[in-house]
């Protein structure tokens, strides 16, 4: 390829938090039915009023910093970011400036690094509504003809981390994979619900077309409110600017933003218009002393890279399960809750059987079947009603054979229908497969004595008569034979 992309992404998230950034008002992420119901005189910008920082908001910055190795400085400070806009009550957000909370990090993406500038605080914005003309508004008739936009408060103060990375990514599919590692680190680490959709987590992206070595002109994209958006306005940017330098155009510096509808980006405002934000020290917030923050802070959890590695060890289960295991966390802690039962019912098991074997078909069971049957019944994993224990209990007997694997699934289903035992659902449904020699002996003769045919056939050599006999076997008794033993005996016999 001629050009080469170089792609830098800002990501904002929401932080799961009681409280606002710098007030006492509840934290309903913006995402409340009622305007206006979590605000108060800090908030909505009130004279007089003194900002309080959120200490849970800065721990939760300082435990994503050390998930992505980013240094944290012993202080950070608090800056004012000046713009006028209904949607910022003060006149200026909160944010930093020069001293972040982070710096110099990275996250690695299928083993290369990309290198994360700084991480810091700020919070966030209200949020317009602008009525469409003649329109019902939700407490009353919008006025005829007139024309006007309602501010609704409650996302005002909302901590906002921002995530700055240096122009380490070099196409749409890395960006995508580096926004879809971070948000796994968020969940894993709780400090949000990174839902992009419900606008938790928000990303844009500078993208520029290198030739040979040299840089070229930086585009903002704005509005990408998916991972596919990202991936799709990404690989869009880079055709239309490798098209743009084809033709002998210039690029411009300006921001774009993603347009869902039509899959294209759009021009939205050129350099000249940026703002000059004029920032200056918070006189109302002192310095932070991150040293001491980061005392308190306890050891991380377990974070995905370290899962996928430590599943991959003592599991020894392929790639693609384990991303399953590592993505969905809670069907990954859930198979871990199962092993644990299986691995100590292994050692005592009578005949043997391989934890190894049983680890996989937990695996399979979960991976496929589980969530075969979650999304035709349209639930979700969370509401699962077998318990770990009930769910080793099912493993155990159909490893075991007691029950066939279409018996199985006809168990499982039950279970997650009911969460009742497997052992129970077994019995009262009938559905043990028949292994004992003695039961299977009885059926095995009347079938051979009822079809001499395909006995003697399969005596001359037709080895398709004896799945025939097995078949007579299955359906005499209504599917619950073993079919390898109700095999075995059928030879002896016509031997
Ligand atoms: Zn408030």
């Amino acid at each position: 390829m001629k050009y080469e992309p170089v792609i830098g992404m800002e990501v904002h998230v929401e932080l799961k938090t009681k409280t606002k950034m710098f007030c006492g008002c509840e934290n309903g992420f913006g995402l409340e039915k009622e305007p206006n119901i979590h605000i108060c005189p800090v908030c909505t910008g009130q004279p007089g009023t003194l900002p309080v920082a959120n200490i849970e908001a800065i721990k939760k910055v300082i435990q994503v910093a050390q998930a992505l190795n980013c240094k944290i400085p012993e202080f950070s400070k608090f800056d004012r970011k000046n713009y006028f806009y209904p949607d910022l009550p003060k006149g200026y957000q909160i944010s930093q400036y020069d001293k972040p909370l982070s710096e110099s990090g990275f996250l690695e993406i299928n083993g290369s690094k990309i290198r994360i500038t700084r991480i810091h605080l700020e919070e966030d914005t209200g949020k317009l509504i602008h009525p469409v003309k003649n329109s019902v508004i939700s407490n009353g008739v919008h006025p005829s003809g007139a024309d006007y936009s309602l501010v609704d408060y409650n996302r005002a103060g909302v901590p906002l981390m921002e995530l700055v990375t240096e122009p380490d990514i070099h196409s749409a599919l890395e960006a995508k994979k580096f926004c879809q590692e971070l948000q796994l680190i968020l969940r894993y680490l709780d400090v949000s619900g990174a839902d992009m959709e419900k606008g938790q987590m928000r990303c844009e992206v500078n993208i520029s077309l290198s030739q040979d070595g040299k840089l070229g002109t930086k585009v903002e994209i704005k509005n990408l409110n998916s991972f596919r958006a990202v991936e799709r306005g990404i690989d869009y940017e880079i055709k239309r600017q490798g098209e743009a330098l084809e033709s002998g155009e210039k690029i411009i510096q300006e921001t774009r933003g993603w347009d869902d509808v039509k899959q294209i980006t759009v021009s939205q405002r050129t350099k000249e218009e940026a703002h000059d934000y004029r920032y200056f020290p918070e006189p109302d917030l002192p310095p932070l002393h991150s040293a001491e923050v980061l005392k308190e802070i306890l050891a991380l959890p377990e974070l995905p890279q370290e899962r996928r590695k430590r599943f991959g060890e003592e599991y020894k289960l392929p790639a693609d399960d384990i991303d399953v295991l590592v993505i969905k966390k809670e069907m990954g802690d859930y198979f871990e809750c199962v092993v644990s039962e299986l691995k100590s019912w292994a050692e005592v098991s009578e005949p043997k059987i391989e934890a190894e074997k049983l680890i996989k078909l937990t695996a399979n069971y979960l991976i496929t079947e589980i969530q075969k049957l979650l999304s035709q019944s349209n639930e979700v994993f969370q509401n699962l009603k077998i318990t770990p224990e009930n769910f080793a209990e099912f493993i155990k007997l159909t490893a075991q054979g007691v029950v066939s694997s279409s018996g199985a699934q006809m168990v499982l289903k039950e279970m997650l229908e009911t969460g009742a035992d497997p052992t129970h659902i077994i019995e009262e449904r009938q559905l043990a497969q028949l292994s004992d020699e003695t039961e299977l002996e009885q059926t095995i003769a009347e079938v051979i004595s009822q079809n001499q045919g395909p006995v003697e056939d399969f005596k001359k050599g037709k080895e398709k008569a004896l799945q025939f006999l097995i078949g007579k076997i299955m359906a005499a008794t209504k599917g619950r034979a073993n079919p390898q033993i109700a095999e075995e005996i059928l030879k002896k016999r016509l031997q």
